[in-house]
Parts: structure tokens; sequence; C-alpha cells
């Protein structure tokens, strides 16, 4: 029996089920940005005409087409590519600031060479990690990208798990992506606004512009960097709060999502309003192996904007 490096029975692996699972969990954070929606599209396929050679009684006109239901996802982006996107920022833009702020260049300099620093040391990881696993199991590995090698490792934990230095591996991993979300958080623009949406054109046809808005604080304005549109921030986040008040989800869904939009709320603030009585749970999701309940994001919303009110 093999000991993990957390202490735990680990079985023929270097690593117990508990830290395999973190591991995973970091790759796929910084391959995949994970699920923002689902969307249903509704497609019409054409029917052939079916020609009957009995006679019938009635003549009926045959449908032309069926509709069928298409899903769509909208990812996330993912941790590699908030981290990549934060260097190409300030590569091509520069500082925000006019430069009257002392210390704000500094700043943006020192920032700036972490991202680009943490960009090496994750490529590096990865790259020279997945090569070695996929080796040791005769394996070409099928990825040419960083991103696609994060994936493909969290795709096979057990051929990582079983690799004598899986220990160091997932010690790196979690340090890397730590950072990475330390130095994306340091990044000022950090409200989300959803997707732009603005009307584009696609392939000849009309479409609708899918690219992220993140809005840097205390800006009126923001422009779309795909398309060019230009959003109004207290509009948008006013429309996009309004679509998740309905929702239902746990109090880390809850905290992740209003802090997102702008509405700083904690899950132990949420789970104090709960406590003193002040939401209504709902049924946990049918999905959900741990059976948590749910609370509506707009209650939550109301009693956070009461107090900011009361606050300010
Ligand atoms: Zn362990
Ligand atoms: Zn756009």
């Amino acid at each position: 029996m093999n000991l993990c490096r957390c202490g735990k029975p680990a079985r023929d692996s270097t690593l117990c089920p508990d830290c395999v699972r973190q591991v995973v969990t970091d790759l796929r954070a910084l391959a995949t940005g994970g699920v923002l929606r689902i969307r249903v599209h509704q497609k019409r396929i054409p029917v052939p005409a079916v020609v009957t050679l009995l006679p019938v009684a009635e003549v009926v006109t045959p449908a032309t087409f069926r509709v069928v239901d298409e899903l769509h996802t909208d990812t996330r982006p993912s941790l590699y590519e908030l981290l990549v996107d934060t260097l190409v920022r300030r590569d091509h833009t520069g500082s925000d600031s006019i430069g009257a702020v002392s210390g704000a260049a500094a700043f943006e300099v020192d920032f700036h060479a972490a991202a680009s620093e943490l960009k090496a040391a994750i490529d590096g990881v990865i790259r020279t990690w997945a090569v070695d696993v996929a080796e040791r199991h005769g394996r070409e590995l099928p990825a040419r990208s960083v991103r696609k090698a994060a994936a493909w490792l969290a795709a096979n934990p057990a051929l990582l798990a079983a690799h004598p230095d899986a220990g160091d591996f997932a010690d790196q991993i979690t340090k890397l992506t730590r950072s990475a979300l330390r130095v994306i958080d340091r990044d000022p623009e950090k409200v989300y606004l959803g997707q732009c949406g603005a009307k584009v054109i696609v392939d000849k046809a009309i479409g609708s512009c899918e690219a992220d808005i993140y809005a840097p604080p205390g800006r009126p304005v923001v422009q779309c960097r795909k398309c060019g549109a230009i959003w109004d921030v207290p509009e948008r986040r006013e429309f996009l709060l309004a679509a998740v008040d309905d929702q239902l989800a746990t109090p880390p869904e809850i905290s992740k999502a209003l802090t997102r939009l702008g509405r700083e709320v904690t899950e132990s603030m949420i789970y104090g309003y709960v406590h003193r009585g002040r939401l209504n749970p709902h049924p946990p999701h049918p999905h959900d192996s741990r059976g948590r309940a749910r609370y509506r994001v707009g209650d939550v919303r109301a009693i956070v904007d009461a107090l900011t009110q009361q606050e300010g």
C-alpha cells in the first residue's frame, strides 16, 4: 500500500482519490472555463414529402419540416485563456492610468511580469508532465497546445496518479492554479457583464457576438474587444442581475454569481441570512448528490441591496 503526499492511503498509485480529484479540478480550471449556460435552439429540418401509393380516404398535407431542439453551450474562458488575455491586453494597451498617480506604472509592470512568468511556468509544467505521462504508457501525447495537454491529463487521472512523481506534479499544479487565480483577480477588469450579443455578420448571416464583456469598476461604458460594440455598464449589469434573479442556486453559486456581477456577497453571509430565516429554502437540484438546499438569487440580491442602501 502506498501513501499519498497528504498521508492518506493511495492504493497502487501515488495519489489518493481526494488528491486526484483536486489535481483534475485544477487542470480543468486551467484548460476549460466551464459551462456558463446552455441554450436551446429550435432547428427546422426539412422532411422529404411522403408519397403514399395506397388510396386514402382523406388527403393530408404532409409536413415539410420538423422541429428539433439543438443544445448550444456557452462556456467561460479558462484560467489559462484569462491569463493570456491579461498579458495580451497589457502588451497592446499598456497602462490605463494617466500617469498622474505615483506608483501606478510600477504596479502595472510588476503585474505584467507576474502574468508572463506564470504563463511560462504553467507551459513548462504542463508540457513536461503531459509528455512524460504519455510516454510512460507508450503513448504519444494527443495534444499540441498547453490547454489541450492539460485537458488530456485531466481526462486520464489514472495514468497521471500512477506516475511515481505525481505528488510533485499535484503540488506544482495546485500552486500554479492558485497563482493564476490571484493574478487574474488583481486584474481591475473584474465585473462580468455577460456575452456581448451585438448583431454581427457571421458567414454572411446575421448572428450575435459571443465575446465575454468585462468592465473595469467605475466605468460607465465598455467596448467589446471583439466587435467594437459599446455598452452602457449599469444598464447591462441590471439586465444581467434581473436575468439571474429567478434562478435557484446554492449559496456558493449565488456568492460567485453576484460577486461577479458587482454585488459583493460571501457564502457565509448567505448562510447567515438562511440561519436568521430571511431566505426560503428550495429543494435541491435533482443532480446534486450532496442534496444542498437552493435559494432564489433575487431574494439574496434584495437583502444585499437593502443593506447597501442603509450603509450608503
Ligand atoms: Zn492525498
Ligand atoms: Zn461584441
